[in-house]
Parts: structure tokens; sequence; C-alpha cells
């Protein structure tokens, strides 16, 4: 397997990690064999969560023979010390080790958020902390906001960035990335699969395989997955006429309804819970009818709240027509519920 160097950090992962959201609602013991194959097949970078309900404990118990030989990346929510400190505890327990290798501060898509993790008290001291006592090698984070994204690599107290880059969402390449390699920082590439929206995943990989130091970190739900994308990597293949004109059509297609899930169209006044609306498909592909349908039920039913006032779309930087987007993924609810009575 190919490898990635993330920035001037010494961490040498495989060409894909590991994204540890879509084994949250596997049963334990296919999760662990998942994680297993995926270890089995050269995988060595893992990234996964304190929000991710029980990804840590399924990947800690999955890699705990072989921690020495993976990079193990997870990320705490909290933004005060205490609170991360709350997090790093829980994650080494979960994680069955002692130390982490990438500890990053999870999707901190505002510059107040930036600012409350940097402060005196913020979450930023634990993570230091804990780097001095060996618990921590390397310090992330992870971000929705390009704005906010840049704005937190200049601080140069980062080793990582983490945002969400596919050849739908093109837009880090601009200047995110400029700014993290002019700083050496490793580029970690979230969302590869557009959150599970883009179907060809190969046409993804394609695309992705363009950029040697950026490290995608797809989810699995299976074996097969991993098998297929492992086959991607085995036999590249470059990009024709015929793949630029299939991407395009997608980006053309989905461009003006494509959500970028950075929450600048939040808060609604009348309560409608839009990017989670908004975000329901990927949603949907990523979790059982089940599980999607428990985990979106109130926002589907924030839906009826809308007047179709348009502010969120005034707050959108897409100028996404999000009442209708937010009907569309309410009928798809609607129908999926239908399917299975539930
Ligand atoms: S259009 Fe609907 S979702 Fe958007 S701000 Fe108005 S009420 Fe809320
Ligand atoms: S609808 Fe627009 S503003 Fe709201 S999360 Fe999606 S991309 Fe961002």
């Amino acid at each position: 397997m190919q490898t990635v160097k993330l920035g001037k950090t010494d961490i040498l992962a495989s060409a894909f990690g590991f994204g540890g959201i879509p084994i949250i609602p596997l049963p334990g013991e296919e999760a662990v064999n998942i994680v297993r194959h995926g270890y089995d097949k050269g995988i060595t970078f893992y990234d996964t969560a304190n929000a991710y309900v029980d990804s840590e404990k399924k990947i800690g118990q999955a890699l705990e023979g072989v921690r020495e030989k993976v990079v193990i990346a997870t990320k705490t929510g909290n933004r005060d010390a205490d609170g991360a400190a709350t997090h790093l505890k829980y994650s080494l327990i979960d994680l069955r080790t002692d130390y982490i290798d990438l500890y990053q501060f999870h999707n901190v898509s505002t510059e107040t958020d930036l600012n409350l993790i940097l402060a005196p008290g913020g979450a930023y001291e634990t993570a230091e902390n804990a780097q001095k006592e060996g618990k921590v090698r390397h310090i992330g984070i992870t971000s929705h906001d390009l704005r906010t994204a840049i704005l937190a690599c200049k601080t140069g107290r980062f080793a990582t960035i983490q945002f969400p880059f596919n050849f739908i969402e093109t837009e880090p390449e601009e200047e995110l990335f400029k700014v993290a390699r002019d700083l050496g920082m490793g580029i970690i590439a979230m969302k590869p699969l557009g959150g599970g929206i883009l179907d060809q995943a190969e046409l993804c990989f394609q695309f992705l395989q363009q950029y040697p130091d950026v490290l995608p970190i797809p989810g699995f739900s299976s074996t097969q997955e991993i098998d297929q994308v492992l086959g991607f990597y085995q036999s590249p293949k470059a990009i024709t006429v015929e793949d630029e004109k299939a991407m395009d059509a997608l980006r053309a297609e989905l461009g003006d309804k494509f959500c970028h899930r950075c929450g600048y169209c939040m808060p609604c006044e009348q309560g409608v819970k839009i990017t989670e609306v908004m975000g329901y498909r990927s949603m949907a592909k990523r979790f059982s009818a089940e599980v999607a349908i428990r985990m979106t039920r109130k926002a589907m039913a924030s839906v009826e709240n809308c007047i179709e006032c348009g502010e969120c779309i005034e707050k959108c930087p897409y100028h996404i027509e999000i009442p209708e987007g937010l009907q569309f993924n309410l009928k798809l609810y609607e129908d999926l519920l239908l399917q299975t009575g539930k």
C-alpha cells in the first residue's frame, strides 16, 4: 500500500485511513471484524472521536494487539481544559492505549470556538499537557468552515487540519491546503465520498489520488467496501476525459443543492433544524433505515415550521434553495417510513 506523510509530523499513514463513524450502528463483533480486516489489508490510520458513540471502544478492541503498528486519531468536542481532560481520559480507556497519536479538536467551525480552545483554561492546554506527559503525540484540528480552518492553521498551533474534501467540495484546494502545506501541516480529507452522497466511489478516489499528500479517511461498514477502495489504490486509473465529464455533470447536478454542512444558515427563527435535514441523504446512506429514522425524526418534524421566509438562503454562502431542499429530503424520509412501516 502507498503511504501518506502527514506534513512535518512523523506520521506515515497508509494511502487511505479508516473513518470511525459507519461502525457505530453495527453490532460489536461485526464492527471489530471490519476494523481488523482493514488492518489485515494494510490500513494503518484510524480516525474516531469521543462523539462517535462506541466507535472508540470498537476500534480499541480491534487494534489492541497491534497498537504500535497503527496510528490512532481521535477528537474532543469540548472547548475547555477540564472537559477535554475528561474526554481524553475516556478515549485512552476506550481505545485501550496509553497514548493517542493525533488528538484533534472536533468541528471547530467558528472563530469563537477556536478562541475558546486557545484561551487560558481552554482545551488546548489539556492537549499540550498531555503531549508533555506522552499521552498525546500530535495535536490537530477539524473544521467544516474554510475561514476558521485557515485562521486555525495560521496560529501555528496545530500539526494537522482535517476538512471535507471530494470532487464536489474542492474549495479547500484554493487557500486552505496551500496555507497548511506552507506551514508543514498534515492534511486529512474527511467525507471523501461527500458524506455518502456520491455513489461513484471509483471516481471519488481517482480524484483524491491526484493529491498524494492528502489523507482520505473513508468510513467503512463492510469488509467488501474496504476491498473495493483497496482495489482503487492497487490498480489506480488516470482520470480520462469521460471521467472529467462525469464529475462536471455531478457538480452541475449537485452544485446548487449540495449542503456543505457549514451551519451558516442556522439558527432558523422558526426552529427548523436545517443542517440536520439537509444532511439527511448522507445519514440515510450511511446508516440502516432504522437508525437513520431514529436519528433524524425530530429534525424532520421541524420542517413543518418552515414559513419559506428565505432568510437561510441569504445566509448560505452557496445560495442553496434550502426550503426546497428541506421538502425534498422530507419526502425521501417519508418514503423510507412507508417502505419500512415505521
Ligand atoms: S426558509 Fe424556512 S428554514 Fe429557512 S429560515 Fe425561513 S423558516 Fe427557517
Ligand atoms: S444549507 Fe448552506 S449554509 Fe446551511 S449548512 Fe448547508 S451549505 Fe451551509
